[in-house]
């Protein structure tokens, strides 16, 4: 059995724990990234958005709705 981790903190979770203990993280449930398959995902902030928008400009607004990014590749989904 896996034991999961939050993906803010690294902290072991409670198995049916639907939000870090530790710093209020809501648990994913086993988030992998389509492109590459890593587990590695962190959720993109409103202000993060912002700068993506900032970033690449008309090109980031077909991607509004990606909400999480793999560390491993870099893919926004
Ligand atoms: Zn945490
Ligand atoms: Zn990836």
């Amino acid at each position: 059995m896996e034991t999961k981790v939050c993906a803010k903190c690294g902290k072991a979770l409670p198995e049916k724990a639907d939000k870090c203990p530790a710093c209020g993280e809501t648990v994913e449930e086993e988030l992998r990234c389509p492109k590459c398959g890593g587990a590695n995902i962190i959720p993109i902030s409103g202000m993060s958005k912002a700068a993506t928008v900032a970033k690449w400009g008309i090109f980031s607004i077909g991607k509004a709705k990606a909400e999480h990014r793999c560390r491993d590749c870099g893919h926004r989904f």
